[in-house]
């Protein structure tokens, strides 16, 4: 079966590879289940992979099956599957594998302290831009019919799921908080999800980000309620001061030094998320005695926050439905950008890294699964 590959550390070596189909007898236990891959998005850490910025191979092997935002449909299930997970059944399986440390142990693996971690399609496994792949149920979410058309933005739904849960989980060591204002930094996918997060979660949403309205991801924002401002027209500080106080800030820009900014304005009490991975070595000069003093007088919380658990895909799948039901068409409206087939990773990878109007790019690898 056809594969889009790279070989690790060699830039632009995107290209397609033949592999065997896998059986679900691969997995130990009886827990394996086989998927049909009907859509896979991509995203920056696919560009990076490509660029030779990230990833690595399976041991024993010169390529990498990229991919990582899967969704399918079950083809074949061993005999211990749990019955949730049947042939038919839509499914998004996670990313990260447990390795050696106790949080693998205990289903955490997106806590592990592990230097080396197990993540589909990133690093050490192959991933999903394939036509079919099997995984141990443990690790296969289950989909209702209804989301068949917007399951494939569940995968990075998750990333802005554990970084709102974790805010809420850390606050509650403050018996009581009620958050009121969100923002948003960064208007990219990840933005755009953690905006529906937060205003799912009843919060006043802000959405800040480089753009100038007329944009697409603006009128998004808008159509959940929320407000964006450009960075163009004005500072951090001043869109605090016409939205904030934040109690919570998520940053999903990709650039470090908002960061800072965003630690000078958060509210009393507040969190402070950060999703975005930066791999270069930038350096910014801060006001570091204002941000100390107002995270230790403010009792503010600075957090970090990579791939995520089962709670979170359970709470992606969760909002996702309401979404739908709450914002009808919104999530369709972030599937910019297929990519018809898997013969086509040339053009899959020049939208990903020329097309500035696409929100997501996703790879059609097969219909709908229905026959
Ligand atoms: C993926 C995560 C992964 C992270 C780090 C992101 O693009 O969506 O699942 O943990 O990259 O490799
Ligand atoms: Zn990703």
């Amino acid at each position: 079966m056809k594969a889009i590959a790279v070989h690790p550390g060699k830039p632009g070596s995107i290209h397609l590879e033949d592999v065997p189909k896998p059986s679900v007898e691969e997995i130990a236990g009886g827990r394996g289940v086989l998927v049909r891959v009907l859509r896979v998005g991509v995203d920056g850490t696919d560009k990076e992979i490509n660029a030779a910025e990230y990833g690595a191979a399976p041991p024993g092997d010169d390529f990498l099956i990229i991919g990582h935002e899967n969704f399918g449909i079950v083809e074949k299930v061993g005999p211990n599957a749990p019955d949730t997970i049947r042939p038919g059944t839509y499914v998004v399986a996670s990313v990260r594998r447990p390795g050696t440390s106790i949080y693998g142990t205990i289903g955490l693996q997106d806590f592990t302290t592990d230097d080396v971690y197990y993540e589909r399609g990133i690093n050490l496994l192959h991933g999903y831009l394939t036509e079919y792949y099997v995984e141990d149920s443990d690790f296969v979410f289950p989909l209702p019919v209804s989301l068949q058309e917007v399951g494939v933005l569940l995968e990075p739904t998750t990333v802005a799921e554990k970084g709102i849960n974790h805010a809420y989980e850390i606050q509650r060591r403050l018996k009581i908080w009620q958050p009121r204002r969100a923002a948003i930094l960064g208007s990219g996918t990840i933005g755009l999800l953690m905006a529906l997060a937060a205003r799912l979660r009843g919060l006043e949403l802000t959405v800040f980000s480089l753009p100038q309205k007329p944009y697409l991801n603006a009128d998004l924002v808008e159509e959940l309620g929320g407000v964006y401002l450009s960075s163009t027209d004005l500072s951090l500080a001043e869109a605090s001061e016409q939205r904030g106080p934040f109690d919570l800030i998520m940053d999903a820009t990709g650039f470090s030094p908002i960061v800072w900014e965003a630690a000078e304005v958060l509210g009393k009490n507040g969190v402070l998320v950060l999703s975005s991975i930066t791999g270069g070595d930038r350096k910014a000069e801060i006001s570091s005695d204002r941000i100390n003093q107002s995270f230790v007088l403010g009792n503010k919380v600075m957090v970090g926050t990579v791939n995520a658990s089962p709670a979170d895909f359970r709470s992606g799948v969760d909002d996702l439905i309401k979404a739908e039901a709450l914002y009808p068409g919104w999530l369709k409206k972030l599937l910019t950008t297929p990519i018809q087939g898997l013969e086509n990773y040339e053009q899959m990878i020049h939208a990903l890294t020329e097309d500035r109007d696409a929100i997501k790019v996703y790879v059609e690898v097969a219909g709908n699964g229905r026959r």
